[in-house]
């Protein structure tokens, strides 16, 4: 039972926690879309159900640094991979793809196209674009940044007069099979904030995100890959104190997912390209003009030394850019000549790691060199050894939650893997004297809640 993790703070029974006042007189979540003027959506747990914040804000349980002699402590640790540099498990570093440091096997020919910061104006044109080409992409949404204070409840007038909200164009992702993943709700370089200020930036995203879900008649999803905006701090030049803080804070939440390739469409704007159809961004000091730029995106991804070699790509664009949406078409066709085939990241984390992103971080052995790292995230609490039964792991953010809640001292052993409701989108993992259920869609504390059996 090495990696059996003591919890810091003390052990929470069922009972305290109902004491602390989190039960309500309502049987279920509101999952039904609520009125837009509503402020919050209602939260109520379950009859006898308790809540608990299980979302990584517990600092307790926020991966540790390991010491020197972390393998020495281990009684029989499995042997290092030697072959992989020391410093990839650098401890400032997260778990992921795409950053300086990480281990960045891809599978040849499949092209993973990632689009940042919408839904934008454009988003409903890139969608209709990767529907006619059959392509799944991955899109990191941002709550608040381009959208303004109402963020995904804003709307704007289509080309037709037709009024469009936010929150529906995220639907539409969804139910074409797209993957939606978080972006933080303001787009904030995280190298320049406190700890606190990234929690606040990834948890509230995860929420109003869910929220425009649940509104435009979707259901939740726990978004366990992140995008940190600006690529920073790895890719801002920026070292020091800011990496491992934004480190540590990601690592509490999902994967890291960069890019390997960037089609460098955030880099200027081109004469009368835009975000938005009723307002137009600053121009550099020579910008390029609109087919000029959409040659170079073209050529930036579609003649990419990784392109040109055959290797996978994280291709980094944008939807809220007019000239990527315009040149989208060529970029596919371009690839799919080459031999390429798209996928979503998740594709890409099963392919690596053969787990759901949901087990993968936060977790138990984040960093230990000892275990391999498609095991991090998850604690065996059977006899199978740990990564050969599911069903009696926990794993990731219900490994958080169940630590939160008490452990195998209130809640025992599971009965069972995780799953995700068809129904609500909920999901819940059944425990000897509880069921945990991760409902993203409820502010803390009541995005964690156990129902006791
Ligand atoms: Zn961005």
């Amino acid at each position: 039972m090495r990696h059996m993790q003591q919890p810091l703070r003390t052990r929470w029974s069922l009972a305290l926690l109902a004491a602390l006042g989190c039960s309500g007189p309502k049987l279920t979540p509101e999952l039904k879309p609520a009125d837009p003027a509503e402020e919050i959506i209602a939260v109520h747990p379950p009859q006898g159900g308790v809540c608990a914040d299980a979302q990584g804000t517990n600092s307790a349980l926020v991966p540790k640094v390991p010491t020197a002699d972390a393998v020495q402590s281990c009684p029989n640790p499995p042997a290092p991979d030697l072959s992989i540099p020391i410093d990839d498990f650098n401890p400032v570093r997260p778990m992921g793809v795409g950053y300086p440091g990480a281990i960045n096997a891809l599978p040849p020919h499949v092209a993973y196209l990632t689009f940042d910061d919408g839904p934008s104006e454009w988003t409903h044109t890139f969608l209709d674009i990767l529907r006619d080409k059959d392509v799944r992409a991955t899109f990191f949404v941002t709550a608040k940044q381009l959208k303004g204070p109402e963020g995904l409840d804003a709307t704007y007038e289509d080309a037709g007069g037709k009024t469009v909200v936010f929150r529906d164009v995220l639907k539409r992702e969804v139910d074409e099979g797209h993957q939606i993943a978080n972006h933080t709700v303001n787009h904030i370089d995280l190298a320049h904030v406190t700890p606190a200020q990234i929690t606040s930036e990834i948890d509230e995203n995860e929420f109003l995100m869910n929220r425009a879900l649940v509104r435009a008649g979707s259901k939740p999803q726990l978004f366990s890959l992140f995008r940190p905006p600006y690529g920073s701090p790895w890719f801002t030049g920026i070292a020091g104190p800011s990496e491992p803080q934004a480190s540590a804070r990601i690592s509490s939440h999902g994967l890291n997912i960069m890019w390997t390739v960037t089609s460098g469409d955030a880099t200027d704007w081109a004469i009368g390209e835009s975000y938005s159809s009723s307002s137009m961004p600053t121009l550099g000091d020579k910008p390029p003009t609109f087919e000029v730029k959409k040659a170079r995106v073209l050529h930036d991804v579609v003649e990419s030394a990784p392109t040109l070699n055959g290797d996978g790509l994280v291709v980094l664009m944008h939807d809220t850019h007019s000239a990527t949406r315009d040149v989208l078409p060529q970029i596919i066709d371009g690839l799919r000549a080459k031999g390429y085939s798209f996928e979503t990241i998740e594709h890409y984390v099963n392919w690596r790691w053969n787990r759901p992103s949901l087990d993968l971080t936060p977790g138990p052995s984040l960093y230990d060199v000892s275990v391999p790292d498609r095991d991090w995230g998850c604690e065996a609490l059977g006899d199978a050894p740990l990564g050969t039964d599911r069903a009696s792991e926990v794993c990731g953010r219900l490994w958080v939650a169940y630590y939160a809640l008490g452990g195998a001292e209130a809640l025992g052993a599971p009965l069972g893997a995780p799953e995700r409701s068809a129904d609500t989108g909920i999901v819940s993992q059944p425990f000897e004297q509880a069921s945990i259920e991760l409902h993203p869609e409820n502010p803390a504390p009541c995005n964690v809640i156990a129902l006791p059996r």
